[in-house]
């Protein structure tokens, strides 16, 4: 087994979407980025690229190639999973935090986590998300940012 840590953060702007997991949320701003900027996802794919020792979303999906200009970050955990499948690797469980100021998010973490579930191929059991403020503190307690930790576990497959 192997354990895989991954961080993002993107600045909060007004006229984008907040997208987390895959799920838009309503919100009054949302992550600028180069693709759709779902904090969630780069930081778990940069979990599960470290847990493989693949290297970082980064060197995948280059921020600079206009191919990923406003993708869609569910298509880039996708492709994650293909490497991750190609070096035999199998995900065993996944545990998210995520910085946010406003809006509450306690209220679409169920749907947050039917949706990356269906991604990842997991059922819901095997997901954890959680959500806290920073009281008001730095950049994401500005309302000027925001942030997610990913922690996951894979497994080599079973032939
Ligand atoms: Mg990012």
């Amino acid at each position: 087994m192997r354990i895989g840590f991954g961080y993002d953060i993107h600045k909060l702007v007004s006229g984008r979407k907040l997208y987390l997991g895959g799920v838009v949320i309503p919100s009054e701003k949302g992550e600028l980025g180069h693709s759709d900027g779902d904090v969630l996802i780069h930081a778990l794919i940069d979990a599960l690229l470290g847990a493989a020792v693949l290297g970082d979303i980064g060197t995948h999906f280059p921020p600079d190639d206009p191919l990923y200009k406003d993708i869609s970050s569910r298509i880039l955990l996708a492709e994650t999973l293909k490497l991750l499948g190609q070096n035999g690797c199998d995900i065993i469980n996944i545990d998210c935090t995520i910085l946010l100021e406003k809006p509450k998010l306690l209220p679409h973490i169920p749907h947050i986590k039917e949706n990356l579930a269906h991604a990842l191929d997991l059922t819901s059991s095997s997901i954890s998300i959680k959500s806290k403020t920073k009281e008001g503190l730095g950049s994401v307690g500005q309302e000027q940012a925001i942030e997610a930790y990913a922690v996951v576990l894979i497994q080599e497959q079973t032939p």
